[in-house]
């Protein structure tokens, strides 16, 4: 029968689809649900994407337009993707057009269709004889070892793309000189299917697992072909990723795909690299520093299946993947898989979401799982697998408490660990300082009459950035020139207050004078490839004591690291927001897990002004599956999540009173199991000149809530102060400051 009408997803922030007509010049059979289409919308054209098709239609023909064109190039969105992508619609209450635009590269949003030309890899030359090879070689080495470097991992893994080659530290010019000398070259990289081959599997690779390794291993391949939910709470250093690697091989070898969620790709390269010395298949990577080109072919590669593997940040967990087999998602309780803007998804959420869909095993892995997690892990509903030991010698750090209420302090560091670091860089090993604070100071003040600069749009001080010579507000970016005098007294008596990493750089290079000090934040990384190279000169032991923020915590790997001090954790101890302990704990234990990973034992001190509170006391002397059991019954009593479910009007205007009516009048109908908590100014009340409000919504179970929501947005229509605001609704929201 030939459709008449189609119901289609359009890029714009409303809860709607739009209906159009389907000219009898298009072919009926052409018209397929996910398919892009090119639709009028106002004055401009657009690209919409099909979610349905009648033949019938409530809305008159003439009140209709009709589409402009299909487009027929075969990058639609697979049926599956689309079910799962309107779920996640559904789910977060969020408008279904931008939803589905998540999953569609740039290129392929746009009116205007890209040409299309196929990825290249990077290959070494064979050389006619062995001799050549070695001459060239020996030449490189000598004068350039970070090509020689390049060249053996070509050599190695023969089809590389630049993008990998890229986020694995090399530069193009690198590259591009090799390829000068021959000793490489580029191929087009073939579109089938990948196909799994005898030579697939670095046997000799493999490592023997543990028994409690072995154990996860084969009930994650038990459930292969079923759906099934697998924590694998192992400490760090415990082996996780060698049992990630091994729970793979059969998914692969039957020749489906596998898709690996890590919280940023920047900060594993040596992931990365065990992934691709393992496994001799095609590895996408999708991550934000790809161009829009590169994102195209990455889709491609999933879609089309030439992709074994996919590794990717957060919104990786959207792509097209034709055959997928199984999902892992590392390091599961990173905050990062959580989008804090538009559409508030949690990627390892809908990762889970989408096993079921696909019914197909999901693997999430942590040394320090979230609390939602546990519990899911506690009460059945997910299997629940722990890694008790690092194999190996290596042993785990103990952590150590330093009380600097009673200590004499300098640049922060107490005379304890002054000695501590002392000693450390004299045995040749390398420290970390954990400072979660970037700039060189948090505010700056005047000494006379105590005037503090303050970023009028935010009520907050602004934090001075000494290296730019600049006030930054990190609330809402905006940048002032540091005031010679103040504005208030006149004084030019202005002094920074506390310390952020800058300076703290600055005070250690003067207290070891004799060592070197690297700074790794996002200040001092923002070029590109400059987290890579200073890693990577960490690794070859160039600086001795390495100083950074939460940045430094993730998964990194650093022989020589036997000591972690961890400055200031007392601002989480008492925190509005009742994730901030375990937040804290999180932290305390992953940047805990840098230290002493191979055979030198590793040490934590971490300052507070605290020692005897009760949640630190319990993180330090039961661990963190203590702890956490601990923060569970706390949340049980007062009926927090993960044993209620919540959901978060957040909304802002120019003047407070606005947004509070707003909210207020969403709380006059009452909802069966729910309770409203607000609305109440949001802990940062004013950013960029807008107030803002919260209004939460709890519910006992996720049903009432969903229904709750659902309803409260259909009365947002009928609000009378609607107009004057901006509003959003997020669903599990982590970011309660916000
Ligand atoms: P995690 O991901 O849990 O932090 P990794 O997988 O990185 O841990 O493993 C930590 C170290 O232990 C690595 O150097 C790895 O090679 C080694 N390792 C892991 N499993 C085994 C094993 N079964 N036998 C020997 N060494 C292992
Ligand atoms: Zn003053
Ligand atoms: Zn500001």
């Amino acid at each position: 029968m030939q459709v008449s009408y189609i119901q289609v997803a359009i890029p714009v922030p409303m809860r709607q689809l739009f209906t159009y007509i389907v000219p009898a010049t298009i072919n009926g059979e052409d018209i397929q649900t996910g398919a892009r289409v090119i639709v009028p919308f106002g004055h401009r054209q657009v690209i919409g994407i099909i979610i349905s098709t009648s033949t019938t239609s409530d809305i008159e023909d003439k009140k209709l337009k009709s589409i402009i064109s299909l487009v027929n190039d075969n990058f639609h969105l697979p049926p599956t993707l689309l079910k799962f992508l309107l779920r996640c619609a559904d789910y977060y209450h969020h408008p279904v057009g931008d939803v589905l635009q998540l999953a569609l590269p740039v290129l392929l949003r746009q009116v205007e269709q890209p040409t299309i030309d196929l990825a290249t890899t990077w290959h070494s030359q064979q050389f006619e004889q062995v001799n050549e090879e070695t001459v060239t070689l020996e030449k490189i080495t000598k004068r350039a070892p970070k090509q020689a470097e390049l060249y053996a991992l070509i050599n190695t893994h023969q089809g590389l793309t630049w993008a990998e080659i890229r986020t694995l530290g090399f530069t193009k010019a690198q590259l591009n000189t090799l390829e000068k000398k021959q000793l490489i070259e580029e191929k087009e990289q073939k579109s089938e299917c990948f196909v799994y081959h005898d030579d697939a599997l670095a046997e000799d690779e493999k490592l023997t697992l543990t028994v409690e390794q072995a154990v996860i291993v084969s009930a994650v391949k038990a459930s292969f072909d079923q759906f099934s939910c697998h924590l694998v709470d192992g400490i760090t250093g415990s082996g996780k990723t060698e049992v990630y690697l091994q729970a793979m091989e059969k998914t692969l070898a039957a020749n489906k795909q596998v898709l690996v969620l890590v919280p940023e790709i920047g900060l594993t390269p040596q992931m990365l690299s065990r992934f691709e010395q393992r496994f001799n298949l095609p590895i996408c990577l999708h991550h934000s520093g790809l161009n829009d080109k590169e994102r195209l072919q990455t889709w491609l590669a999933a879609q089309r299946g030439t992709a074994a593997i996919i590794i990717g940040t957060r919104s990786a967990v959207f792509s097209p993947l034709h055959h997928l087999g199984l999902i892992i998602v590392d390091e599961e309780h990173d905050g990062s898989f959580k989008q804090q803007d538009s559409f508030r998804y949690q990627a390892r959420d809908i990762a889970i979401l989408r096993a079921g869909q696909l019914n197909i095993p999901i693997v999430l892995g942590s040394a320090t799982p979230s609390l939602e997690t546990l519990q899911n892990a506690l009460s059945g509903k997910y299997q629940y697998h722990q890694l008790t030991q690092r194999p190996g010698q290596s042993t785990q750090s103990k952590i150590t408490l330093i009380n600097v209420a009673q200590q004499q302090m300098e640049h922060g560091l107490s005379g304890t660990l002054k000695k501590a670091i002392g000693t450390t860089l004299k045995r040749g090993e390398q420290a970390l300082i954990f400072l979660n604070r970037r700039g060189y100071a948090p505010a700056i003040n005047c000494q006379e009459c105590h005037w503090i600069a303050d970023c009028q749009r935010c009520n907050k001080p602004y934090t001075l950035h000494q290296g730019q010579k600049l006030l930054i507000c990190h609330h809402c970016s905006s940048q002032k020139r540091i005031p010679y005098q103040c504005p208030s007294c006149g004084s030019v008596r202005i002094k920074p207050m506390g310390q952020g990493t800058e300076q703290l750089e600055e005070r250690i290079g003067e207290l070891f004078e004799n060592y070197s000090t690297v700074r790794i934040d996002r200040d001092s990384t923002r070029k590109k490839g400059e987290l890579a190279k200073l890693l990577q000169e960490v690794s070859d032991k160039k600086h001795q004591l390495l100083i950074g923020t939460q940045m430094l915590a993730k998964g990194h790997h650093f022989p020589d690291v036997t000591l972690v001090a961890v400055l200031d954790v007392d601002g989480a101890l008492f925190s509005f927001d009742f994730r901030a302990a375990e937040h804290m704990a999180q932290l305390l234990v992953q940047v805990a897990g840098r230290a002493g990973r191979e055979s030198k034992p590793g040490r934590v001190l971490v300052q507070t002004n605290f020692p005897d509170h009760p949640l630190l006391q319990d993180l330090v002397n039961n661990g963190y599956p203590h702890f956490a059991k601990y923060a569970l019954t706390e949340r049980k009593q007062a009926l927090l999540p993960p044993f209620s479910y919540q959901a978060l009007f957040r909304a802002e205007a120019n003047y407070p009173s606005y947004p509070e009516k707003f909210l207020s009048a969403l709380t006059d109908v009452t909802f069966d199991g729910c309770q409203f908590a607000g609305p109440v100014p949001a802990a940062m009340e004013k950013k960029a000149g807008k107030y803002r409000y919260h209004l939460i919504v709890q519910a006992k179970s996720r049903k009432q809530l969903h229904f709750a929501v659902y309803r409260l947005i259909h009365t947002i229509a009928q609000n009378e102060w609607q107009k004057k605001v901006r509003w959003t609704v997020d669903i599990d929201p982590l970011d309660l400051s916000w």
